[in-house]
């Protein structure tokens, strides 16, 4: 679907259960599969986190829900409609190998659309786990979407909510409206967009804020063979957290470039000049908040081939936090190991235990080194930048997976 010129806004993620319809919803709302990779495709889950975007329009002839739609003409009476906004959905995978790839989408959305399969009894596994990991990423805006009401007949539908209900009281997502919808038939994709127009509304962005970008890809865009004075920069793709960039910036990447020298590994950060700036829509002098952006750099494009700077984080130089290869953490732990069908009691961090650490779109292993009242320490394989702002999501091996077991937050 050929959407306007015009940035998206915002990040709206899709969290839930893998095969409850968060793909198919997405395409709904956009006319845009967000599985593109042959491995993907082969599966038939979502692996790597993919954007689309979509854009919401109104219709000025008639009143209430039917006048919300995703077309330049209202499919209700042919006339013009009004642009609202764009909005790019990040799609998450549902599957729980792959959450700690969830993690790293969660820390880019403003809202999130938790989507249930009312076919199915609630909650699922990583239901239980993606809302936990909303709520620790701090996404406040949510809506409930009960999708596939084609597939159970009213008396289950009414059930399957009383489920939900039950499941979110007393927790972030009570005030949540449960919109029942079919992604696959389109139904009640009207009501749904009137919702998301409602309940999340754009952040109010502080353009003048030192810029961040959170590095989610990174590319060499140049085809084998190129010669040296026509080859392109290395490409940067993810999204901006706060501020803008612009062409001709001067920008830092920490962490940066990883150094292998004397058999030890170190990092350091890389300097470079901006050289375009990319949305979906084209090249722009200055992109801010909201959808996947590419930022052309002048770095040797061997610096980003393969993802070479997947979870760094770009600002201007020295607008950056600290990078850190020892953490402090003030930690919480959850009660019940998510994810697990058996719900595992969560134990204290010991001293020496491994654990994984999401921190904004960085992923890194590490080992605690002292583990006080609520307090740890962690030496990491691989340094995150990050401060007091930032929380780290903790993962333990449970079994053959590593399983969330509660965030900490940076001292
Ligand atoms: P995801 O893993 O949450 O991204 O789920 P997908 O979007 O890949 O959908 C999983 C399966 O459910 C696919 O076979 C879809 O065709 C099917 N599906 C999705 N939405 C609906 C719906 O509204 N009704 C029915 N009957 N099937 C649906
Ligand atoms: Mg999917």
């Amino acid at each position: 679907m050929a959407g306007p010129p015009v940035q998206p806004e915002i990040n709206i993620g899709t969290l839930g259960h893998v095969d409850n319809g968060k793909s198919t919803l997405v395409e709904a709302l956009t006319g845009v599969w967000t599985a593109k990779h042959s491995e993907e495709l082969r599966r038939g889950i979502t692996i790597r986190i993919g954007y689309a975007d979509g854009y919401f329009y109104k219709c000025a002839s008639h009143r209430g829900v039917t006048a919300f739609c995703a077309k330049q003409t209202c499919p209700n009476c042919g006339s013009e409609t009004k642009l609202l906004r764009g909005v790019s959905f990040i799609d998450c995978p549902g599957h729980h190998s792959l959450m700690v790839t969830m993690l790293a989408g969660a820390a880019l959305m403003d809202g999130a659309l938790f989507v249930v399969a009312a076919d199915a009894k609630f909650p699922q596994a990583q239901d239980r786990e993606h809302l936990l990991a909303a709520e620790m990423a701090g996404i406040q805006k949510l809506i409930i979407v009960q999708n596939k009401i084609d597939v159970v007949d009213r008396q289950r539908a009414i059930e399957n909510m009383g489920e939900i209900q039950e499941f979110v009281k007393d927790r972030p997502a009570e005030k949540s409206p449960i919109i029942p919808v079919s992604a696959q038939h389109g139904v009640n994709v009207d009501l749904l967009i009137e919702a998301i127009e409602k309940e999340i509304p754009t952040p109010k962005r502080n353009p003048s804020a030192s810029p961040q970008m959170y590095v989610l890809r990174s590319f060499d865009i140049n085809k084998p063979g190129t010669k040296v004075e026509q080859l392109r920069g290395g490409v940067l793709g993810g999204s901006i957290v706060q501020g803008a960039f612009r062409r001709d910036d001067t920008i830092e990447i920490r962490p940066g470039l990883r150094i292998e020298s004397g058999g030890k590994t170190s990092y350091q950060p890389i300097f470079t000049r901006v050289q375009s700036v990319h949305v979906s829509q084209g090249d722009v002098e200055e992109a801010g908040p909201g959808g996947l952006v590419g930022v052309g750099t002048q770095l040797c494009p061997s610096v980003t081939k393969a993802d070479s700077l997947v979870g760094s984080i770009v600002g201007k130089e020295g607008g950056l936090p600290p990078v850190l290869d020892k953490v402090t953490l003030d930690v919480e732990l959850f009660e019940r190991a998510v994810g697990t069908e058996e719900l595992v009691a969560v134990e204290k961090i010991r001293t020496n235990e491994p654990l994984v650490l999401n921190v904004a779109t960085a992923v890194t292993s590490g080992v605690v080194t002292s583990a006080r009242e609520n307090i740890i320490d962690v030496s990491l394989k691989r340094p995150v930048c990050a401060n007091a702002s930032f929380k780290a999501a903790l993962s333990r091996r449970i079994g053959d997976s590593w399983r969330l077991i509660g965030y900490g937050i940076f001292k």
